[in-house]
């Protein structure tokens, strides 16, 4: 058997497709225009990449994109004044501050400091504990991603057993959170899980969220269930660098139902869910019916 490939790569397409319908109806009807906040501390090439990425695909969804550069020396009083300001502006709908900061800021204090209702990356204490109670949340953008996704796939995810490995703050957590709230039986497999395949080999749906380069082979699958292998893994391979996920992908696919590449699967997805969350926080901003399908 050969599993279906969930292509993220055209999802994220079709995702971006639907932001830039509503922001085009939102100038339309209501003269609003979404606006993103993208606040770089330092100079890290791969942060420099996803901001510049991210920059990029906010203005072709048709939002404003406001980039703020600042060194890798900011005080911490610098960026709080700075993320107090963008709270205050009403053009902004959505801010995110590139992770990781300078070791000599707080990351908690700073994401904390953003305005809830404004926070896009979902990392926000309070949206941490919306999520948790089944509230209304802003939800971190990776694992939002691998909700659509799953939604699409299955329709229903209700009664299926869920194996998340891994419990970030970013990505395993609230991933585990969204498959509850959409009935999942969930469990949250970690470095100190015992017989780690055992667990894995009774997941209907299979999220991969090591960092792990192909950790997970295609035995410790079960016939015919989903896997969403988030990692995202640098490897040189017969002289080659290549990019990895956590699951063995050649030998995951011949027992998989479906299954998503590296690259191309969950990775494009992220971006996508950043505009999607904007889009959504600008309507709530606005008393506006919140887009349906592009959010949890
Ligand atoms: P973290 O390093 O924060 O968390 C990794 C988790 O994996 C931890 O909970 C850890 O367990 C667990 N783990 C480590 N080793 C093992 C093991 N041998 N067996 C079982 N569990 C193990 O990583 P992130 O959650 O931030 O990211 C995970 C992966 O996803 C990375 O490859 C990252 O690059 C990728 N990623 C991709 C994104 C995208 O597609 N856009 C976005 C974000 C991340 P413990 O808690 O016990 O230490």
């Amino acid at each position: 058997m050969s599993a279906k490939l969930i292509d993220g790569k055209a999802f994220a397409a079709n995702v971006r497709a639907q932001v830039a319908t509503h922001v085009t109806r939102l100038k339309e009807v209501n003269d609003l225009i979404p606006g993103l906040a993208v606040v770089l501390v330092g100079e890290d090439p791969a942060s420099e990449v996803y901001v510049r990425n991210k920059g990029k695909q906010t203005l072709e969804v048709g939002m404003n994109s406001y980039e703020h550069k600042l060194p890798a020396d900011t005080s911490e009083a610098d960026l709080l004044a700075l993320i107090a300001a963008l709270n205050a502006d009403p053009a902004v709908h959505g801010i995110l501050v590139q992770l990781p900061l300078p070791g000599h800021l707080n990351s908690d204090l700073v994401i904390n400091a953003i305005d809830p209702a404004k926070d896009v990356d979902g990392f926000h204490i309070s949206n941490v504990g919306l999520l948790g109670t089944g509230q209304k949340a802003m939800v971190p953008c990776t694992p939002l991603g691998c909700l659509m996704m799953l939604r699409d796939h299955h329709g229903s995810l209700s009664g299926l057993n869920a194996v998340v490995v891994g419990r970030s703050n970013i990505v395993g957590k609230p991933m585990a959170q969204l498959l509850l709230a959409d009935s999942c039986t969930v469990t949250i497999a970690h470095s100190r899980t015992k017989d780690l395949a055992a667990v894995c080999r009774g997941a209907d749906i299979l999220v991969a969220a090591v960092g792990r380069p192909e950790m997970i082979p295609g035995d410790w699958v079960k016939p015919g269930a989903t896997v969403i292998d988030v990692g995202i893994n640098r490897i040189e391979r017969d002289g080659k660098k290549k990019l990895v996920g956590d699951v063995e992908f050649a030998s995951a696919v011949e027992v998989a139902g479906a299954i998503t590449p590296v690259p191309g699967g969950v990775g494009p997805m992220t971006i996508a869910c950043l505009l999607a969350n904007t889009l959504t926080a600008c309507c709530r901003a606005h008393g506006l019916p919140e887009p349906e399908g592009l959010t949890a």
